[in-house]
């Protein structure tokens, strides 16, 4: 079983898929997926409407996670604002004891001071920066995911080999590519039959409370 941990994508190969639903009118009953608010996307004048949407929401069964969230030092969205909806998302994830899916870009410090604070399980999704980085958010207890395009850099490849691996997902996040693409690479790194990378990944979901199947 080849999951997505993290897709934008409606339509993908994977047998399993974690759909990203940032506002209501992406949010489907019969699919599997996360919600969350997104750094890019907050606005204060829809911030109230948006936290009673996923306030609706969180308690269904088809949505497995808390996320896309968290901060972005890249956009253009006030500080203040992204940390008020990232730690009022933290907090309806411990509520609803969901797991996060942390989008993190230059903030991994604030992110991880953060958690700290919060009793939930947590993924940085699309993980693509150092070893030194992804051995710092699993010592404290993270997961990072990341994508086949990042799998197949020779930092991508280093860290995939380095790190725990019952502290990985795999996902497609934007790219158009498959997830077994991402399969592939991971059991190209670990020296691993496809079977067993999908074992552990399965296993790993497990880890963090993610009901998939
Ligand atoms: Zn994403």
């Amino acid at each position: 079983m080849r999951i997505d941990f993290h897709t934008h994508q409606t339509i993908n190969d994977s047998e399993l898929s974690l759909f990203n639903v940032h506002c209501a009118d992406l949010f489907s009953e019969d699919k599997i997926c996360s919600v969350g608010l997104h750094p890019w996307h907050l606005n204060s004048d829809s911030l109230r409407l948006e936290k009673e949407w996923m306030q609706n929401v969180v308690q269904r069964d088809n949505v497995l996670a808390i996320g896309e969230c968290g901060l972005d030092k890249h956009c253009k969205v006030p500080w203040d604002l992204q940390m008020e909806a990232f730690k009022w998302q933290l907090e309806l994830a411990e509520k609803s004891k969901k797991p996060v899916i942390v989008h993190c870009v230059r903030a991994q410090q604030e992110i991880l001071r953060l958690l700290n604070d919060f009793n939930v399980e947590y993924v940085f999704h699309g993980f693509n920066r150092t070893l030194a980085m992804a051995v710092e958010i699993i010592e404290m207890g993270g997961f990072v995911s990341m994508t086949a395009a990042f799998l197949r850099t020779e930092n991508g490849r280093s860290i995939a080999r380095n790190i725990e691996q019952n502290s990985i997902f795999l996902e497609t996040d934007n790219d158009l590519s498959s997830i077994s693409e991402a399969y592939i690479c991971l059991a190209n790194i670990w020296q691993k039959s496809m079977d067993e990378v999908e074992q552990i990944i399965a296993q790993n979901t497990k880890r963090i409370g993610l009901k998939m199947f």
